[in-house]
């Protein structure tokens, strides 16, 4: 799970109710992807802040974050299940979503979710990159990347596995250990991706007692594999 909501935490979600088990992930047909096709410049935001990205390889750099709403593969360990809908969130051009990042120092853009890759992204990429911006996206790689990124994470999640396509592109990739038989479905993806691709292995925030001390035996006899840890969540900023 990359940056996001630490309930009660974040202004926004301080009114967010902590019963989700009611909220369902989006369904989306093939036909209608990507949602935002009659008007690409168009996206709906669950929220914007700016922050550390604190996960991978550019952990500890000042980014603006772009959360956008809606999601499809349905983790059952989401802790962000509000982001699977899409109603009930602002419609905010690509224009819009350029000018509050511009507000800030840092000239590092990040786009997460939800799942990000439901909608074509090429626009904010264009209007983010007119300002200065480096552009990066974190996805479970359910859906092609529409847009010009200078950076792709790729988290993969076992509710729906990332395409081919998605895995060829990612720059880094970044799996969440939550079991000890997750190292074996790390390396069938790590085969996956480009041979310059960063390799991280991230526990599980609810299992990193237990999951840390494996994962860092696994990476001294794996070294290239990295250790990814949510550093946002321990300095509690969002
Ligand atoms: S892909 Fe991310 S937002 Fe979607 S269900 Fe999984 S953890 Fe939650």
């Amino acid at each position: 799970m990359p940056n996001g909501p630490d309930r009660g935490f974040h202004p926004n979600f301080a009114e967010m109710p902590t019963d989700t088990a009611h909220i369902k992930p989006l369904k989306v047909a093939d036909t209608a992807w990507p949602l935002n096709a009659a008007d690409p410049g168009r996206l709906p935001v669950m929220e914007t802040f700016y922050s550390l990205q604190g996960e991978g390889f550019h952990q500890g750099r000042a980014a603006f974050f772009i959360r956008l709403a809606g999601c499809d593969v349905g983790c059952v360990w989401c802790d962000v299940k509000e982001s699977w809908a899409t109603e009930g969130y602002l419609q905010k051009t690509v224009q819009q979503l350029a000018d509050e990042a511009a507000a800030h120092p840092a000239r590092l853009a990040i786009v997460t979710g939800g799942e990000p890759t439901l909608y074509d992204l090429s626009a904010l990429c264009d209007a983010l990159h007119q300002r200065g911006f480096r552009v990066h996206l974190e996805t479970s790689g359910a859906h092609e990347v529409i847009g010009d990124f200078d950076w792709i994470c790729l988290s993969p999640k076992k509710f729906k596995p990332p395409l081919e396509s998605v895995c060829r592109q990612a720059h880094e990739l970044k799996v969440v250990i939550y079991h000890r038989s997750d190292f074996s479905w790390a390396e069938s993806y790590a085969r996956q991706v480009s041979d310059s691709c960063r390799l991280y292995l991230q526990p599980e925030w609810s299992r990193c007692a237990q999951m840390a001390p494996l994962i860092i035996a696994y990476i001294q006899q794996h070294p290239q594999w990295e250790l990814s840890l949510q550093l946002h969540k321990y300095v509690h900023i969002p």
